[in-house]
């Protein structure tokens, strides 16, 4: 990434180097005046100065419209590097099918570059990474849920609309929702990351109401399409050290992609899986998948911030499916979707025998 603003340290180049991925350190920061009211607010502030962060105050959240760089390119990429720390207003929750019941909002926008990632589209004009203060109101919120849905068990999954572990050394909000969610018998959460940042959750009593879930995929993907996140092997030993502290562990693979010699990557990456993680890790352990998808907004936008990317969006070869956002959507066409879900799902009880697949979608 090129962004001109930096004072601070950051993460070195993600797929060459094989040092440590280094932790989100953004280039901005932006304050909403009455997130300073808030004990976390505040502390994310000592933070931006003892980091030596430029920082300036803001009216809303939701309208940062003074953003460096001189072309739409150059202002997404410092956007994606540009923290706003505000007060979430909106406090109902939106649904969050097939993963969960409900989206729990901590963090809307993500430092990742992932060529294929649906924040693209439903971030629009804004994609700035914010940050909320209020968590107590945040799981406030989330305890009427679990209560209106008494017995049955409520689920919230905190990763989206962003990646939420890539930004937990900034605002401990996942520790939050962990340790609230431990004391709730009907309440679970879960989240997903491509981050290997786990340390700070390793300690926490969580009582197993807490699912831990690493995106993993292909070589190729992870290669091609997904800069600025940990590297495979990061995920897979912090999916290692998560299993170890007694979190229910998970893996989505997503986007399932298509490539040239696919059998072999997603066959690779099943072994690969097997191989580094810890005895024992395999019971209890879920996977999801998800197929590539795009929309005709998410290809031309892809096609605008990523002129370079291999990722195909080819519309002749795909399948039309009615999205919930009011647009159609591009899927692989049945015999595609069969051939990878079947050759995938025998990989996993391959390598993973007691392991439970939650879906294909
Ligand atoms: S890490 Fe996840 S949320 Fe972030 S850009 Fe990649 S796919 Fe999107």
């Amino acid at each position: 990434m090129s962004v001109s603003t930096g004072m601070a340290e950051r993460p070195p180049a993600q797929r060459k180097s094989k040092k440590p991925t280094g932790l989100f350190i953004p280039e901005l920061v932006f304050f909403e005046p009455n997130a300073l009211n808030y004990p976390k607010g505040e502390r994310i502030m000592e933070w931006v100065k003892a980091q030596g962060i430029p920082y300036r105050m803001t009216t809303s959240h939701n309208r940062i419209t003074n953003l460096p760089g001189e072309t739409e390119t150059e202002q997404y990429k410092i956007a994606k590097r540009t923290l706003v720390v505000g007060v979430r207003k909106t406090l109902t929750f939106d649904q969050s099918k097939p993963s969960a019941d409900y989206a729990i909002p901590i963090a809307t926008g993500c430092m990742g570059h992932c060529h294929y990632c649906y924040l693209q589209t439903t971030l629009g004009a804004k994609p700035y990474i914010r940050v909320y203060v209020n968590t107590d109101e945040v799981i406030n919120a989330a305890k009427k849920y679990i209560e209106a849905q008494a017995p049955g068990i409520t689920t919230f999954e905190a990763a989206c609309t962003s990646d939420p572990l890539g930004l937990e050394h900034i605002t401990g909000s996942l520790a939050e929702l962990i340790t609230f969610m431990a004391q709730e018998p009907l309440g679970r959460l879960r989240f997903v990351t491509k981050y290997q940042h786990v340390e700070p959750l390793l300690g926490l009593k969580h009582n197993g109401h807490t699912r831990i879930r690493f995106s993993i995929n292909a070589d190729y993907v992870i290669r091609n399409f997904e800069p600025a996140t940990s590297r495979f092997e990061e995920r897979i030993e912090a999916a290692g050290k998560v299993a170890k502290a007694g979190y229910p562990l998970g893996f989505i693979i997503a986007p399932i992609i298509w490539h040239d010699g696919w059998e072999e990557g997603y066959s690779e990456l099943l072994a690969k899986l097997a191989a580094a993680l810890p005895q024992g890790t395999g019971n209890g352990l879920t996977f999801e998948m998800i197929q590539h998808r795009f929309t005709k907004t998410a290809k031309s936008l892809i096609e605008k911030r990523y002129p370079k990317s291999k990722l195909e969006m080819d519309m002749e070869k795909r399948k039309m499916k009615w999205g919930r956002w009011g647009q159609y959507k591009y899927v692989y066409p049945d015999e595609q979707q069969t051939a990878l879900r079947e050759w995938i799902t025998e990989r996993i009880f391959e390598h993973f025998p007691e392991a439970r697949i939650d879906y294909f979608t």
